[in-house]
């Protein structure tokens, strides 16, 4: 394929979304799943609420003694949330009913405790106070009724879906199961944290954004390692991990420096190449292939932010697709300021997001130095995409926003 080959992201997108595999649920306990990726429809257990469901603490007692003039009333027992109903069995009678609790079958009004006066088994309505026939009752099936959908296939599991899977009875939960992934930095210069650093050598951080941002995703099992600008270590080690990981995500030596060994040796291990180069900055030499065994494998461009770009913009959406996640519709934000942006590739630029005066989500820019300038993007939210073939985008123009 020649050098010159470029292709623009919206082809990159599609091309790595032709080349994912599907990978496969799993069974886990409800405790386990929130993160993870719905691959079952789950429906209402029962109907909600399942029984007539008194909402205030008082009197459950029958509106036709309201009807006939009576204010007086024997309590014949007290009633709380999680027992089958007394019956209040006669129109003289009420019982004690609490919050939650079931209303007895043969009772249609509850009256709160505020508007009753008690004397030993005896209650009274307070005077003057006409109680509404059928009051304070949550009916039965008035959220919904049982086999309602209650989430679909491709739901992301967050704190109210959990409710949802608890109130269906959902003790296991079919989600999708993480496919296992290497995270490697490569280059010679690269020292991790807690190591001595030289004047000459770079603090790597790209295996730690990758591996947090796909924990943050959900994905809790990949595994980091960093390996040396030398052909012989890249060849083993990235076939070792081919052997034991489904997807490789590598960072750095994909450009044309003499020591970026990356394409050869994907080459070499008989790696599949789709593309390599998109016409995009940050992040142009993105590489990215399948192997014989169809595993995918991104290899990202080692400047920070083109890294993390790339990573949001194509690994991360390609793997929750594959893993049967629904994604979200592509959020779409307005520019602060005006942006000239000349070269005839899309644009990528990292936002802090705010509200402008008329209550307007807008995106404002934070420039980084360099594509290597990681630390400017220390608060930012995300970045905009704008699109090639435009050189001029005004304040207000509303862009495709990514959030990290
Ligand atoms: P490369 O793509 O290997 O040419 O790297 C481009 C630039 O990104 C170089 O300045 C590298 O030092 C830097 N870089 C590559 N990988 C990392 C990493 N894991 N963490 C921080 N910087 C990196
Ligand atoms: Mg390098």
């Amino acid at each position: 394929m020649s050098d010159n080959f470029r292709i623009d992201v919206d082809t990159a997108v599609r091309l790595i979304a032709e080349h994912m595999p599907s990978y496969p649920a799993e069974s886990i306990p409800l405790d386990c799943s929130h993160g993870t990726i719905l691959r079952q429809q789950v429906v209402a257990e029962r109907d909600q609420p399942p029984f007539n469901r008194v909402t205030m603490d008082g009197i459950a007692l029958r509106s036709a003694a309201l009807a006939a003039g009576t204010r007086s009333f024997h309590v014949i027992g007290t009633q709380g949330a999680g027992v089958a109903a007394l019956p209040v069995k006669d129109n003289g009678n009420c019982v004690e009913i609490m919050t939650g609790a079931m209303l007895p079958g043969d009772a249609d009004t509850v009256v709160p405790v505020e508007r009753i006066v008690t004397e030993g088994d005896h209650v009274t309505l307070e005077p003057g106070y006409q109680p509404t026939p059928g009051q304070f009752i949550h009916r039965r099936g008035s959220d919904l009724t049982a086999g309602h959908p209650l989430l679909e296939p491709g739901t992301l599991i967050g704190v109210p879906e959990i409710a949802a899977l608890a109130i269906a009875g959902s003790a296991t939960v079919k989600v999708a199961k993480w496919p296992k992934i290497a995270v490697v930095s490569t280059g010679d210069e690269l020292i991790d944290v807690g190591k001595p650093v030289e004047l000459f050598q770079i603090r790597s951080s790209n295996d730690r954004v990758i591996a947090a941002a796909l924990e943050k995703r959900g994905c809790k099992t990949a595994t980091r390692a960093h390996l040396p600008d030398d052909p012989d270590a890249l060849r083993d080690a990235i076939s070792d991990m081919h052997d034991r990981d489904d997807i490789l995500v590598l960072s750095g030596g994909v450009s044309m420096g003499k020591y970026d060994y990356i394409p050869q040796i994907m080459d070499e291990l008989g790696m599949r190449l789709v593309f390599h180069k998109i016409l995009q900055r940050p992040g142009l030499p993105m590489w990215f292939g399948v192997s014989a065994q169809d595993k995918p494998v991104f290899a990202l461009p080692g400047n920070p932010v083109s890294s993390l770009v790339c990573l949001e913009r194509y690994v991360l959406p390609a793997i929750r697709t594959a893993l049967g996640a629904t994604l979200p519709e592509r959020q779409t934000v307005q520019l602060a300021d005006a942006i000239h942006f000349e070269p005839d590739l899309t644009c990528f630029k990292p936002v802090q997001l705010d509200t402008n005066a008329d209550g307007e989500l807008h995106a404002i820019l934070k420039e980084t130095n360099t594509s290597g300038d990681f630390v400017s993007l220390a608060g930012t939210d995300g970045f905009v995409e704008l699109s090639r073939g435009q050189d001029n985008f005004a304040a207000g123009e509303p862009v495709p926003f990514y959030q990290w």
